[in-house]
């Protein structure tokens, strides 16, 4: 049976070192500052927005929230995305996706501006996680990384899968784990026999959005499988993209849904934007 990687446990012993380096910064004059902006009523949306404030208060960071109605119009939208662009209390900028279907997500995370993108999510920040030579990592991504540091498993040369291919989950991941030198293979919904791909996998990501999609079968013995999927299984109960009952019986490491990896992406985003504070101040 594989052992339960804690994203709850690590991600307390990261924001535990966050709050020290916080309560330094504070005795020298400075106070890192995240606003969270969320438009419209999304239940999910805002869940993760209230756990980042509650995280932002637990290491010390001070938080504003925006909330606008779902009416906001784009160019409102921008306007105070420009305000926080300027505002000097604010170091990061989050802006809750999904957006409302009438506003362009694409021109709303370009207007970040990138010394502020803590999701690291504006073409300029991505470019630089390309070349590795960046000040943000997108918060999952970076977050699944310290999973696997805790397993102790080196990534170099191990035969790494990523299922999933999108601009904030897969591609980054993707990019993160090509940079520790695994070989890395991403898969889609074009990809053809998966299961035998999946099955290649020293270390296995799940970034697909379709509950229990892994299954045993897929599974090479003594993997470790990560799985980042935050689904609603058939009685609405929170479940990732693993099925844990079949794959957890065959791989050496396994992040449980809940509290693997949504705890450390919320950690990751609370280091950005303490890195983000530092930078400023030099
Ligand atoms: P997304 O944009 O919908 O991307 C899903 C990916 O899965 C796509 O690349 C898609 O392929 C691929 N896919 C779909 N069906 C497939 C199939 N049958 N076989 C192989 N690949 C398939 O989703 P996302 O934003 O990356 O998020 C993925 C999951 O992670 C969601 O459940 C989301 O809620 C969760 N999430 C969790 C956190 C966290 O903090 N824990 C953060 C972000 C996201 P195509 O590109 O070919 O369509």
């Amino acid at each position: 049976m594989a052992v339960i990687l804690d994203g709850k446990a690590v991600s307390a012993k990261v924001r535990e070192q966050l709050k020290l380096e916080v309560k330094r910064m504070k005795e020298n004059g400075i106070t890192p500052g995240l606003a969270v902006v969320i438009v419209g009523e999304d239940p999910a949306s805002q869940v993760y927005v209230r756990n980042k404030e509650k995280g932002c208060e637990e290491v010390g960071i001070y938080s504003e929230k925006h909330a606008l109605p779902a009416e906001t119009t784009q160019a409102e939208l921008l306007a105070l995305v420009e305000k926080l662009n300027k505002k000097p209390e604010i170091d990061g900028i989050l802006v809750q996706l999904p957006l409302p279907k009438h506003i362009d997500e694409k021109a709303v995370i370009e207007a970040i501006s990138p010394e502020k993108d803590v999701d690291a999510f504006h073409a300029a920040n991505v470019g630089k996680i390309m070349i590795n030579d960046y000040q943000f990592l997108p918060c999952t991504p970076a977050g699944v990384m310290e999973l696997i540091k805790e397993t102790g498993i080196e990534v170099c040369g191990k035969e790494c899968v990523v299922i999933g291919r999108s601009n904030i989950v897969g591609k980054p991941m993707a990019m993160l784990l090509l940079h520790s030198s695994g070989t890395v293979t991403i898969c889609h919904s074009r990809t053809k026999n998966l299961a035998e791909v999946t099955r290649r996998a020293d270390i296995l990501i799940a970034a697909v959005g379709k509950a229990k999609f892994v299954t045993g079968g897929m599974i090479k013995d003594g993997a470790v499988v990560i799985d980042v999927g935050m689904n609603r299984d058939e009685n609405g109960k929170l479940c990732g993209d693993v099925d844990f009952e079949s794959v957890a019986p065959k791989c050496s490491y396994i992040t449980p849904v809940p509290g693997g990896v949504g705890p450390m992406t919320i950690s990751m985003l609370l280091k950005n934007t303490v890195a983000a504070a530092k930078s400023k101040a030099q």
